[in-house]
């Protein structure tokens, strides 16, 4: 049952690569696993699943821990606060929701010398919504980006934005090819390649795969409705 599930998300992003004449390879699908279970997560592994996206501290910890004997990566996507920035560094793979200077240097600090840099994209709040975490203006990312490259513990590697609900594939598009543009400037502004656009979730995948997607952070199409958290 998931694994069809996981078979139709991936049947959707090879369709979306055909028409935007992508190569499907250049493609992370991430499953978004928050509130789901490790048994859960297992099932999805058989399939050759191996990345996956949690959004609360306390959740990636316990899974990865449950779950180290599968070599799995570990995606941190969430709201991260600087006291939980040292069990980021320990357990995740990626960062994609860096959008504060003051996370760096902890999340330097702690991340273990036998593990490769932790890989960071930069998240942008592309609409500009109060409610919404992310970096809204250039000079920030700008700084933002200046002050990851300082640390060899760490490496940029691109952005990431969760963009406003909108209904028509027009629609969807254009925070998608605006966040693209950012990661554009900022190339050229630094002078290297930052490779990762993380964008795109199950509503909208499609519209982010138009425009240049390289990870996409899937939920609800793979594990169908989140259970209400129980705490
Ligand atoms: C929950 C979440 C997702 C997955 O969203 P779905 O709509 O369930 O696919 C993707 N990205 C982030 C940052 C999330 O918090």
């Amino acid at each position: 049952m998931l694994i069809e599930k996981l078979e139709l998300v991936r049947t959707r992003i090879t369709q979306a690569c055909n028409q935007a004449h992508r190569d499907p390879k250049t493609i992370t699908l991430l499953a978004v696993s928050k509130f789901h279970s490790s048994t859960a997560i297992k099932e999805l592994t058989n399939a050759g699943q191996s990345d996956f996206g949690e959004n609360y501290v306390q959740e990636l910890v316990h899974k990865q821990a449950e779950l180290a004997e599968f070599n799995l990566r570990w995606h941190f996507i969430g709201p991260l606060q600087s006291n939980k920035c040292k069990e980021v560094a320990r357990c995740a793979d990626t960062l994609h929701s860096l959008d504060r200077i003051k996370l760096i240097e902890p999340l330097a600090r702690y991340r273990p010398a036998h593990l490769p840099p932790l890989k960071i994209c930069l998240q942008m709040n592309i609409d500009d919504e109060e409610s919404k975490a992310g970096i809204k203006d250039w000079k920030t990312l700008v700084d933002t980006a200046e002050s990851v490259l300082q640390h060899e513990q760490l490496t940029l590697c691109g952005l990431m934005t969760i963009p406003k609900a909108t209904h028509t594939r027009e629609e969807q598009r254009k925070p998608f090819a605006q966040l693209r543009y950012w990661r554009n400037e900022l190339e050229a502004k630094l002078n290297l390649s930052l490779p990762v656009l993380s964008m795109g979730m199950s509503a909208d995948l499609e519209a982010a795969i138009q425009e240049g997607a390289t990870i996409v952070r899937v939920g609800t199409d793979i594990f169908g409705a989140r259970p209400q958290k129980n705490t």
